[in-house]
Formats: C-alpha cells, sequence, structure tokens
C-alpha cells in the first residue's frame, strides 16, 4: 500500500506510522526523521534544515523533494510505503502526484488524524523522545518513563525536540493550518482521504487507523 499520514503536530503521526508500517511492512518514511539524521551528522542538508526547523517553519521545497523522492527510490519501498509529515504543502502534493505518476503507482489513501488544537499544545509541550528512537515517545504526564529521562524501551536519553518548545509550536501550528491542510482538499478531490480521531489510548487509534485503511482498499 501507498500511504500519507496527515495531522497537525502533535497527532501522534510518527507513534501511528511506526506501528502502521509494521502491520503493513511498508517502510515508514519520515521527512522529520531523515532531517533530523542529516541534523545529527551535521551534513550540509542538515545545517540547511536546522535554522527552519528551530523556527518552526518548512525547509524549502527544493531540498525537501528531492530528498523523499530519493528516500522512495530505495528498494524497500518498491511495493509500498507510509509518508509521514510529506508532502506538508500542495507544490509537495504536486510533486508526489508526478513522481507516482511517472513510476505508473497510485497513492492507496491519505489518512487524516484529528485532533482538537488545545489537546496538541498539551501533548507537545510534554513530549520527550528518544534518541535512539524517535518512535519511543514518552511524555512528562500521559505517558512518564519509569526512570526519569531514560527511554523504558531501549535506555536511550529522552530529550525535548528543540521545535516542541511552546514558541515554536504555535508556529507549526500556524504553519499546518496555512500551508499543510490545503493538501486535505488536494487529495479529497481524488477521494483519497479517510479521517480518523486521534484522541484515546495509542492501540485504539492504531486499530481505527487499520480499519479505515481496510475499508479504503
Ligand atoms: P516532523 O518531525 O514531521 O514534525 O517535522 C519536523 C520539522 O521538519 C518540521 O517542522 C519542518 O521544519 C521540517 N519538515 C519535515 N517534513 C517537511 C516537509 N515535508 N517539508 C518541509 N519541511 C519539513
Amino acid at each position: 500500500m501507498r500511504i500519507v499520514l496527515v495531522g497537525p503536530p502533535g497527532a501522534g503521526k510518527g507513534t501511528q506510522a511506526a506501528f502502521l508500517a509494521k502491520n503493513l511492512s511498508i517502510p515508514h518514511i519520515s521527512t522529520g526523521d531523515l532531517f533530523r539524521a542529516n541534523i545529527s551528522q551535521q551534513t550540509e542538508l542538515g545545517k540547511l534544515a536546522k535554522s527552519y526547523m528551530d523556527a518552526g517553519n518548512l525547509v524549502p521545497d527544493e531540498v525537501t523533494i528531492g530528498m523523499a523522492r530519493d528516500r522512495m527510490a530505495q528498494p524497500d519501498a518498491a511495493n509500498g510505503f507510509l509518508l509521514d509529515g510529506f508532502p506538508r504543502n500542495v507544490s509537495q502534493a504536486e510533486a508526489l502526484d508526478e513522481a507516482l505518476k511517472s513510476d505508473s503507482v497510485k497513492l492507496d489513501a491519505v489518512l487524516d488524524l484529528e485532533v482538537p488544537e488545545d489537546e496538541v499544545v498539551k501533548r507537545i509541550a510534554g513530549r520527550r523522545i528518544c534518541r535512539n528512537d524517535s518512535a519511543h515517545v514518552f511524555h512528562v504526564e500521559y505517558k512518564q518513563p519509569k526512570t526519569e529521562g531514560v527511554c523504558d524501551a531501549c535506555g536511550g536519553e529522552l530529550y525535548q525536540r528543540g521545535d516542541d518548545k511552546e514558541e515554536t509550536v504555535r508556529t507549526r501550528l500556524e504553519v499546518y493550518h496555512s500551508e499543510t491542510e490545503p493538501i486535505i482538499d488536494h487529495y479529497r478531490a481524488q477521494g483519497l482521504v479517510v479521517t480518523i480521531s486521534a484522541l484515546g489510548e495509542v492501540a485504539d487509534v492504531t486499530e481505527r487507523a487499520m480499519a479505515a485503511l481496510q475499508k479504503s482498499a
């Protein structure tokens, strides 16, 4: 299956993407994770991306689209993928449409995770992520690790993403509304959008998402 995951920052896209990709045996492709990997390896791309990310803005399309396409061209993505955080604006969605068309393949679904805005801010401000694996996500209130600052799953150090600080979250939400939400209409016109609530336990949201994807397949 070829799936795009959309939703505001804090909707749990990364967490859900990891479970869904595993259930569906397709790679989880997160442009945010690709940028963060470039930042920790101190590549030129990482240096460029960092200033945009720290401010809560989108990294320019010229670099983002190329990076996403390179990743999608890897052999493990030949029969499907789950895109998390890409496309993030209409021109990226158009670039993806073209790339898929030239490979003679199609998206199967665009899964839209819905969360009320006040919940989003609460979720992100308390979010702590494992340095070893961004799918290991904790929360200072809702999902405390057994030992403060240490990942239950692998012992990695937990940290707050620089762009999870409250003032940056506000910018990211504005960017989501103005830039990313319009892609939902873009895909609605193609009959691809399935919307589910992202509230509740992680496992319940995964179940809801799997049921919605099976219906749309
Ligand atoms: P995420 O991990 O998906 O929340 O992404 C973190 C940050 O990476 C975003 O706030 C953007 O600065 C940048 N980013 C990730 N994906 C994209 C994209 N498709 N286009 C532009 N910037 C992106």
